[in-house]
């Protein structure tokens, strides 16, 4: 569906756009270092499926670390609660999202949250299917009911781009098949994680699966239940305590929305029972956020009163 401009929305993000200048755009993953910092852009859905927008929406970028809360909805509804949680803990961390310091010191060895990577690559490998092609597809299944798009795949030089340099999460996998959080074999892991975090999206199709997962997983347009309560529930809670990665604080205060960021720039916003929100700004701050995402959040959060606190 086209989301209607709104005059309003424009001039905040044309007001917020030039402090994306102080935000760095991810180069850890070449493939990401193209973006173009000064892009900024944001999409609401909501109601009944009212779709408003402002800034650069037609660009498209990869979910990254936002494809974490869709793996971890799926795989809670593959194989239930006590199963994925007997795997990875609940706890937010301090730590960036890419550390592995925790892996070693906690005992017994278990990601702490399923929003860091060690945590996301242990709840990956948990996705249904009989073989990398399968899983992928299982995914991108569920985000076509969730975002009501059904193109949406993903982008194969980001994904190579990150499957040649992905050292740090290639030891994060074997230090936890030593240990026992993971089985099988890990080049396979690797090549669907960076499948999964290459799948490229717009703005539009982060809000919608915000309002349908704000929306107890309820889809209005199509009248479908993508997603549990219970499971919606549980994603949007770690959204609130881990899903701005060792921001999630600060944001929790300032914003006060369940929200998932990622490093190539979006940011996936879930109101209860409100709207759902999609950002894309590429240039991040010092933690792997959007900079100038954040502060649009800010500004909208403050003046639409959505904190849900
Ligand atoms: N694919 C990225 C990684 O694993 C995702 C990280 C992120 O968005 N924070 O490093």
């Amino acid at each position: 569906m086209e989301c209607q401009k709104l005059a309003y929305l424009e001039q905040i993000v044309e007001e917020i756009r030039p402090l994306t200048k102080q935000g760095k755009v991810a180069t850890y993953i070449p493939a990401l270092g193209h973006a173009n910092p000064n892009t900024l852009a944001i999409a609401i859905y909501e109601g009944e499926g009212n779709c408003f927008s402002a800034g650069n929406i037609s660009e498209k970028f990869t979910l990254q670390s936002v494809s974490k809360i869709l793996s971890l909805a799926l795989a809670l509804q593959e194989h239930g609660e006590d199963y994925v949680f007997s795997k990875v803990g609940m706890e937010p961390t301090g730590d960036p999202f890419n550390s592995i310091a925790k892996l070693e010191t906690s005992v017994p060895s278990k990601p702490l949250n399923p929003m860091i990577n060690a945590g996301a690559l242990a709840v990956t490998a948990m996705l249904p299917g009989k073989d990398t092609d399968e899983k992928l597809k299982n995914l991108l299944d569920f985000i076509h009911q969730l975002s009501g798009n059904s193109k949406i795949t993903y982008n194969e030089e980001v994904a190579q781009s990150e499957f040649e340099t992905a050292n740090l999460n290639r030891s994060l996998c074997y230090f936890m098949k030593s240990h026992g959080v993971i089985e099988g074999d890990i080049e396979d892991l690797l090549d669907l994680y960076t499948k999964q975090c290459a799948i490229e999206v717009d703005c539009n199709d982060l809000a919608h699966m915000g309002w349908v997962l704000g929306n107890k997983g309820f889809n209005p347009i199509t009248q479908k239940k993508v997603l549990s309560h219970d499971i919606s529930r549980i994603v949007k809670t770690f959204m609130v305590t881990c899903g701005m990665y060792n921001d999630s604080g600060e944001f929790a205060i300032k914003v006060g929305i369940p929200a998932k960021s990622g490093v190539a720039g979006g940011i996936l916003c879930a109101v209860p029972n409100g709207p759902g929100i999609g950002i894309y700004g590429p240039a991040l701050d010092n933690k792997g956020n959007s900079l100038g995402g954040i502060k649009l959040l800010e500004r909208i959060s403050a003046e639409r009163n959505l904190s849900i606190f």
